[in-house]
């Protein structure tokens, strides 16, 4: 039997409708209007496409967006002048740098200087920390996305072997956190470019999430059957979207398996947009359903 799929798309809309209806509540309850702030450096053309999406998204959701949108040869010293401006800012509640930046911009630097709590990425180091002991002020947005897809696919977590291929900061690393956090339960592999015999810790994964950045890394041969597959993944093949794992072989042997696009990739777009309403939320003294 085909794999059955794990519709991300449909999913994220639920979410950002959620969203979209305590983003009302709160501007009846308060005035608060949700405020994102999305930094972008250069012109990127992948770049482009994903801070666009995820403006379109506030909007649909009532959220408020502003883009400052700064010259490739922007100086670290006026991106730090930015942000600084931005955390002082009351009704901004979010703000999200769009990476990579270019090359000559130290991205750490500017991550770390963004008010925690507006840090809706959740890549500050002290987000990361409450993220790793289990009381998390936000959750990083692709990572929560994929948490959000399994809960919702009712995938058993528990006592499951996870294995995560890839551990950068972004993904794999806080992807394996989550994923090994009391409640949820799992045990955890992670894997990297210096594993070795990566194929054969795959194929002993319940539940492979694929964070490689690699175009269809993961063979049909690398999966258990029966496993849960997450493709995280996003790569551009002849101006087509391709995921790390080769999804029509997969198919015949995974349970369930996320398509590229319309899988991750829209999660992590509604979870940017609640962690802005949480952070929003948290300003007028409110704790969060979200
Ligand atoms: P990244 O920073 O480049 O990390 C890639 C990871 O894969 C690294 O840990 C690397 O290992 C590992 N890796 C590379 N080659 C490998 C190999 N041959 N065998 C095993 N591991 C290998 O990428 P990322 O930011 O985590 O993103 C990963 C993918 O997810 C990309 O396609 C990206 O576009 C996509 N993405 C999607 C979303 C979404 O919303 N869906 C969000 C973020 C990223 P080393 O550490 O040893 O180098």
């Amino acid at each position: 039997m085909p794999a059955q799929i794990i519709d991300g798309k449909t999913l994220a809309e639920t979410v950002r409708n959620q969203v979209a209806v305590e983003t009302r509540q709160l501007i009846y309850d308060t005035g608060i209007v949700p405020h994102l702030a999305a930094v972008l450096v250069g012109s990127d053309p992948a770049s482009e496409v994903y801070v666009r999406n995820k403006e379109r998204a506030c909007q649909k959701a009532g959220l408020k967006s502003t883009l400052h949108r700064l010259d490739a040869a922007t100086t670290q010293a006026d991106l730090l002048a930015l942000i600084t401006t931005l955390n002082c800012d009351m009704k901004i509640h979010g703000i999200l740098v769009q990476l990579p930046l270019p090359m000559h911009l130290d991205a750490t630097q500017i991550l770390d200087a963004i008010l925690p709590t507006k840090d809706v990425d959740a890549f500050h180091p002290e987000n990361t920390g409450l993220m790793l002991q289990g009381r998390p002020r936000f959750l990083p947005c692709t990572p929560a996305g994929v948490m959000k897809m399994l809960e919702v696919s009712q995938v058993p977590t528990a006592g499951k072997h996870a294995v995560v291929i890839g551990r950068s900061d972004i993904v794999g690393k806080p992807m394996a956190a989550l994923l090994v956090q009391k409640g949820v339960d799992a045990t955890v592999t992670i894997c990297h470019s210096r594993t070795a015999d990566i194929g054969a810790i795959c194929r002993t994964a319940d539940i492979l999430i694929a964070a490689v950045g690699i175009p269809e890394f993961v063979k049909s041969d690398m999966i258990k059957p029966g496993a849960v597959v997450i493709d995280v993944g996003i790569n551009r093949v002849n101006e087509r979207l391709v995921g790390d794992v080769d999804f029509n072989a997969a198919m015949t042997v995974a349970s369930a398996i996320t398509p590229v696009p319309g899988g991750v990739g829209p999660m992590t777009i509604a979870m940017l947009l609640q962690n802005t309403l949480k952070s929003a939320r948290q300003s007028a003294g409110r704790t969060s359903s979200t």
